[in-house]
């Protein structure tokens, strides 16, 4: 039954963990530090990790009574567009994890709802759920390039960086301006 399901993670996928040498004693501890390609789409639609770029884990498996707790931070470069004005943001993902996966059959594993905690496949664990749920809350629906932001002008589209400050769409109607200069003319008479 055990190699059954452990066959369908590939221990060899670099987001899948393998706890065969972390003792099944509670207080067993071993560090992962790897560096792994980025799986595609990992992030929001505005921003996210380039699909293969380098994700750095860094993680501490603990033994618990019943199954391994994973937890430590996953970091990596961010690219995205900012919401307001569509420049590009270069910027740095740097997520915690914290998840208990269940050894199979125990009493955990059986009694725990599916989304309450994760499900380990004979010795492997499956990190990648559980980092695109942390990467998807870590990251802003609407990315800024910076905190204050002004956006662009809604008349011409140009970036509030980049226009004077008395910069305005409101003209001055033609017939007005004709008329204030008639004005003016009188009172120089
Ligand atoms: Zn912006
Ligand atoms: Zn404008």
């Amino acid at each position: 039954m055990q190699h059954q399901t452990a066959n369908q993670l590939n221990p060899r996928s670099p987001l899948v963990l393998d706890t065969k040498d972390l003792p099944r004693r509670p207080g067993a501890m071993r560090m992962v530090e790897r560096t792994v390609p980025a799986p595609d789409g990992l992030g929001l639609e505005l921003i996210g990790v380039p699909p293969r770029a380098d994700l750095s884990l860094s993680l501490r498996l603990e033994s618990v009574s019943e199954g391994v707790l994973v937890s430590g931070t996953v970091t990596g470069p961010l690219e995205g567009e900012c919401g307001r004005c569509l420049r590009s943001i270069n910027d740095t993902l740097d997520v915690e994890i914290q998840e208990l996966f269940a050894y199979e059959n125990s009493t955990t594993d059986e009694t725990a709802d599916e989304d309450e905690v994760g499900r380990m496949q004979g010795d492997l664990i499956d990190l990648e759920p559980t980092l695109r749920d942390a990467v998807v809350l870590t990251l802003p629906n609407n990315p800024l390039c910076r905190e204050d932001c002004p956006g662009l002008c809604p008349e011409c589209g140009v970036h509030w960086d980049d226009l004077p400050d008395d910069h305005s769409h409101q003209q001055v109607d033609p017939r007005w301006a004709a008329l204030t200069d008639i004005t003016t003319q009188k009172t120089e008479e």
